[in-house]
């Protein structure tokens, strides 16, 4: 790897303990601004950047750091691989976005290193050649099956005699700890306000319509509001009887430290991957075995997401542990006047599984003898899951002036393009993709909704 960059180490804070490169936010909260973005992950601050280039007066209010969530905590592909073909024209204007954003932000940490499956067998590759199949006119050209020499080629030092594999080349990865970050810098720069530490309490809503907010240190007006707090969507809204159809899964991963001559790119094998970071160290995590507390809302939704729990049985956990009871005890009715549940917990911090990050360093040390090394730092995150799969970006009906970006369960290579869907349908642009798919009201208009993959 020619250009390495040295990432962020995890800084203890007031909010515990964080991933992202640290961003001084503003000291004044502006009083009137056109648009209002609730949460600084990586969806609100490219909306932010797009709103602020058209000369917005944008303010992004984050309850604690940039990215102290889901953002700073993804394992960091950026990839169409493997993925429902209904979500192949979402993929491959992110990538396209993705390009764009590490040319005209600045270190993003987005990389086109290629993301490869390996298979072990003659009928993983057929699964994989099925899949190719399934995309063709609609994925990205590049990608296809690597012959058995192709694979060893493309991995020299792998100790098994591979069957083959599946190579994405346009697939690649950026650096949670720096992307978010490097958007809202640029963001500031075209003249957005963005105010950390200050939790949306509530929505400001006059005559059925919204027209600002209300925060912890005072309220804003906003000719427009765009919830982008993710983890935090059902419970926010559903103070203001909006009923959001998502649920919380939770997943692990980890990194070694730099310079490890491991495998090129990104890449997986049954339950195992990797992803070569900027600093030459690997991201470690697994394919499957993510954990869904048992919250409130599971229970609520479970008819609606019985689909996705057949799909998914195998694959996922469920706790009754720290993360579920903390659930159980969150408010789900608050004003203005009281401190929220977003003060009273700041950031999610869900229970770190150790085995994910030491299982992949094993597996991937056993295959590639340049992996040798130690696990250099664990962690955790939420993700959020819709009943159908895809996510939601979108106005939102009930309530005028309100926009959603949410339920992305592969947000962080979705959101240039979903932030890019929201900014069209604010400012009255055509979106380049069409935003059909992506609206909240497919759960209420009777559509029929299909689970995606
Ligand atoms: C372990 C893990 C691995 C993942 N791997 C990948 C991957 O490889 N590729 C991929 O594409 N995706 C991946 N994801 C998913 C991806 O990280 C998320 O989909 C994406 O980061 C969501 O971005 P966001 O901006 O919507 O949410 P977040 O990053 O969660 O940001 C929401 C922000 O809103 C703030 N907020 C909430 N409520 C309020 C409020 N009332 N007031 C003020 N602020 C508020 C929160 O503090 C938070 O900072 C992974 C996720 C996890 C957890």
């Amino acid at each position: 790897m020619a250009d390495r960059i040295a990432l962020p180490e995890p800084r203890d804070t007031p909010y515990g303990r964080l991933r992202a490169a640290p961003f001084h936010g503003d000291a004044e909260l502006p009083r009137e601004v056109d648009v209002a973005i609730i949460g600084g992950g990586i969806n609100g601050v490219i909306a932010a950047w797009i709103l602020a280039g058209r000369g917005l007066r944008v303010l992004l209010c984050e309850k604690a750091e940039l990215a102290c969530e889901a953002s700073s905590r993804a394992f960091g592909w950026i990839s169409e691989l493997l993925l429902d073909p209904i979500k192949m024209p979402l993929n491959l204007e992110s990538k396209r976005l993705w390009a764009q954003l590490q040319a005209e932000v600045g270190e993003t940490g987005y990389r086109r290193n290629g993301l490869a499956y390996l298979a072990a067998s003659q009928d993983e590759l057929d699964f994989y050649a099925g899949w190719l199949d399934s995309v063709k006119g609609i994925g990205s050209e590049c990608t296809r099956i690597l012959t058995a020499g192709e694979t060893r080629d493309r991995f020299p030092d792998a100790r098994t005699a591979w069957a083959g594999a599946i190579l994405a080349p346009s697939d690649g990865g950026t650096e949670p700890q720096l992307s978010t970050v490097a958007v809202a810098r640029a963001a500031r720069e075209r003249g957005a306000a963005i105010v950390t530490g200050c939790a949306v309490r509530t929505l400001d809503i006059a005559g059925g319509q919204v027209c600002g907010i209300h925060t912890e240190r005072g309220s804003v007006r906003a000719a427009k509001v765009l919830f982008a707090g993710n983890a935090w969507s059902r419970l926010f809204l559903g103070n203001h009887g909006v009923d959001i159809p998502q649920l919380m899964i939770t997943m692990s991963a980890g990194r070694t430290q730099p310079d490890l001559a491991g495998p090129v790119g990104c890449g997986g094998v049954d339950a195992w991957a990797w992803r070569q970071q900027v600093d030459g160290g690997y991201s470690l995590g697994r394919l499957r075995g993510q954990r869904v507390p048992l919250t409130r809302d599971c229970i609520q939704l479970f008819s609606r997401f019985v689909p996705l729990i057949r799909a998914e049985w195998a694959n996922v956990s469920v706790h009754m542990g720290r993360d579920a009871r903390a659930d159980w005890r969150r408010a789900r009715r608050w004003s203005a006047g009281e401190i929220s549940p977003m003060e009273r917990e700041r950031v999610l911090n869900p229970i770190i599984d150790r085995s994910v990050s030491d299982t992949s360093m094993a597996l991937n040390a056993r295959e590639f003898p340049g992996m040798t090394g130690t696990v250099h730092e664990y962690w955790s995150g939420v993700l959020t899951a819709t009943p159908d799969n895809m996510p939601i970006a979108s106005a939102v009906a009930k309530l005028p002036g309100l926009y959603l970006i949410t339920g992305c369960s592969y947000g962080l290579t979705w959101a240039p393009a979903l932030a890019g869907i929201v900014a069209d349908l604010m400012t009255g642009h055509t979106p380049s993709l069409d935003p059909h798919p992506y609206r909240l009201e497919r759960f209420f208009d009777g559509s029929p909704l299909r689970l995606t993959h």
